[in-house]
């Protein structure tokens, strides 16, 4: 053979500027895709081999890489099927350019994820070289050497060399500010990530930087626990050792194998989604693989491998891609089948795990549909004693005491069982079970538990007391003069930081029932809670605490208080009282002249009295608004009492904490 010249079929001119160009933040995958080529042509010929039609010595197929820093070139050597110069002719020439270029030019932005999908493969060492060469020897009989030289125009040469062992040699003379590439370092930090489970034996130097034949692609059933632990450690040194783990194997309707490792989730911290590394024949492809899998399993760990996941499309072609739906239902639902089957089979072992392993299946319901059915029949509830209960198990255990007089079963939960004692003790002496709620997710995942779980309603036990949260009968409302529910609302409002922010309410809750409790309601405080931790709720978010004072009008103390309210302001009281309701009579009396009239036809003079008795109304109820702050402010008892419910809901602080100690030191004297 003489030397041949000649161009590469390209339809575009400028092919070599467009690779470079739009490839820019990829460079680094020439490396896999010379590789992958090479690993191929070793496949190719075990299998021509296999068919009997290779009768020749396979002998050491190990793929060699070299790296020279100083000449800054890279070489690629495989002992394949190697190619003739027809062929080189054929795949290299022509092949792999026809219509690319037109292609190329549509989908600029595409361009990373079109490489190798059209035998751009090969042309990607484009990318990173001024000149590339092929030395191939066929594996066929007689054939000789070919030596393909190009220099990154679309201008090659070939010709014949002397070649003496099969396979083909790819070498790369670097561009200048590809230099980084003929380094140690960092082709060993490429082979790593892309090339580390590919199925040919590969050499780096002298070592062999692969595992050709990775645990996920071998039969589940032939292997031990402990190589599971030892293939997750190799893969994240860094991490503690999963909880669980599946191992998936199909081959219809689609191929798929692979690994998935539940970690140990205990707060958002843990979480990150970069952990599921995607790869195609043992070719790692990505570790994004969010289109691909339901957005909760990529809190997972491990590998897939799956020939059928199309690599190279847009994201939004793949989410739409039937194969990958399938795929995806497929996952979701052997991870729910797994969970399952632990959850009975290794039923002690999956409760130990439970805290580290809610957030992830809390996570999962939340935003599967699919997942959550599954997950109603495996999830667990954690009580306050440490207890974990499926929910059926739970709701058998509760659903006689805890049912209330419209026939809900009121799960009762805290979010924390230490600032939340008081309401949990209260809760407990009546016989009640109460949840422990204390994930980030949570207050997301009550509003979810309520629609899922029949006839059921979430309360925090601080939300109410706990006649009120769980209520029996239709209670008798407190017996309490007119007004006298606000007047206490302004005595004890006045002792309790930001005053406007109380609404109290008289209760009957037992003699021995605590005197006063500070409580917050359930709905407003979780969509409060959840616009905090994002969901579209800002309005909720916005608004102030507010809170509610339950008065047990029950208790001897409280008795006590509104007898000393009474003796100290009623002679007062009274007589404000008395001028209220008179000016109130007088302004009804004018509404009932004015209320068919027009403004017009109303006299001034009728006018100007209204105004005049509204501000005198205003002026009344202020004086007997500050006759009762006056009480309150003065009041030792109503100041201890609501320091001391302050303090059971952790809210007791600053000065006003100060001052309750030397109140009660004083007391102690
Ligand atoms: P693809 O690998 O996607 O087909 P490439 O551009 O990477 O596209 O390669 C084009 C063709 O060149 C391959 O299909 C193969 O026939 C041939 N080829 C590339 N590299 C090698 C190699 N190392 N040994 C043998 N043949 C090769």
């Amino acid at each position: 053979m003489t030397k041949t010249k000649g161009q590469i079929g390209v339809t575009t001119e400028n092919i070599f500027p467009v690779i470079k160009k739009f490839l820019y933040s990829d460079h680094e995958i020439f490396l896999r895709e010379l590789v992958a080529n090479a690993v191929d042509a070793t496949q190719k010929l075990g299998a021509i081999a296999g068919k009997g039609e290779f009768k020749g010595e396979m002998g050491d197929t190990t793929i060699r890489i070299e790296a020279n820093e100083k000449k800054n070139i890279l070489t690629i050597t495989d002992r394949g099927i190697g190619m003739t110069a027809e062929e080189i002719d054929k795949y290299i020439n022509q092949i792999a350019f026809s219509s690319a270029g037109e292609f190329l030019e549509k989908y600029k932005d595409q361009i990373d994820s079109i490489i190798g999908h059209f035998g751009l493969g090969f042309y990607s060492a484009f990318m990173v070289s001024k000149k590339v060469e092929i030395e191939s020897l066929s594996y066929k009989e007689g054939s000789k050497g070919v030596k393909w030289s190009c220099d990154g125009s679309p201008e090659f040469t070939m010709e014949e060399c002397k070649k003496d062992d099969r396979g083909t040699k790819i070498t790369l003379y670097l561009d200048d500010d590809s230099k980084e590439f003929s380094a140690k370092q960092k082709v060993e930090e490429l082979l790593n990530k892309y090339c580390k489970f590919m199925p040919v034996k590969i050499a780096f130097g002298k070592d062999i930087i692969n595992d050709s034949e990775p645990l996920w692609a071998k039969t589940p059933s032939e292997i031990k626990d402990e190589e599971y632990l030892d293939f997750y450690r190799k893969l994240y040194p860094m991490k503690e050792d999963p909880l669980f783990w599946i191992h998936l194997n199909v081959d219809y309707p689609f191929n798929l194998t692979g690994i998935l490792y539940f970690p140990k989730i205990k707060d958002r911290m843990d979480i990150s989604k970069d952990r599921i590394q995607l790869y195609c024949n043992q070719m790692f492809v990505t570790d994004q693989v969010e289109n691909i899998v339901p957005e909760f399993l990529t809190l997972l760990y491990g590998v897939i491998d799956s020939p059928d996941i199309p690599l190279n499309v847009s994201r939004s072609y793949l989410q739409a891609d039937a194969n990958v739906k399938k795929i995806s239902t497929y996952i979701t639902k052997k991870v729910a089948d797994r969970l399952e089957e632990i959850s009975k089979e290794k039923k002690e072992e999956f409760e130990s795990k439970w805290d580290n392993l809610k957030l992830f299946i809390e996570y999962g319901m939340l935003t599967d549909e699919k997942f959550c059915e599954r997950a109603l029949k495996f999830a667990l509830f954690k009580t306050t004693d440490g207890k974990y209960l499926n929910y059926d198990d739970y709701n058998k255990l509760i659903e006689k005491e805890q049912k209330d007089k419209d026939k809900k079963i009121v799960y009762l939960y805290a979010t924390d069982a230490v600032a939340q004692y008081q309401y949990i003790e209260a809760a407990k002496n009546k016989g009640y079970q109460v949840l422990l709620f204390d994930s980030q997710l949570d207050a997301h995942f009550v509003n979810l538990l309520e629609t899922k779980i029949k006839d059921s309603k979430f309360a925090r036990v601080d939300s109410d007391s706990i006649e009120n949260l769980i209520k029996k009968e239709d209670s008798k409302k407190p017996e309490l003069k007119e007004g006298e529910e606000l007047d206490l609302e302004y005595a004890f409002a006045a002792v309790l930081p930001e005053e406007g922010r109380y609404t109290l309410q008289a209760e009957n809750m037992g003699e021995n029932g605590a005197p006063l409790l500070i409580t917050q309601n359930e709905f407003m405080r979780r969509y409060k809670e959840m616009s905090s931790l994002g969901g579209g709720l800002n309005f909720y978010g916005e608004m102030p605490d507010s809170y509610t004072l339950k008065l047990n009008v029950e208790n001897p103390l409280v008795k006590q208080i509104i007898k000393q309210k009474d003796e100290a302001t009623e002679t007062k009281a009274n007589d404000l009282k008395a001028q209220i309701a008179n000016v109130k009579d007088a302004l009804d009396l004018i509404d009932k002249d004015t209320k068919n009239k027009k403004d017009e036809d109303i006299p001034q003079e009728m006018k100007d009295k209204r105004t005049k008795l509204n501000s005198t109304l205003t002026s009344l109820q202020d004086q007997k608004r500050d006759l009762m702050r006056d009480f309150g402010r003065g009041n030792t008892l109503l100041k201890q009492i609501s320091d001391l419910a302050l303090l059971a809901n952790g809210m007791l602080k600053g000065k006003q904490l100060s001052d309750f100690v030397s109140r009660s030191l004083s007391l102690l004297k």
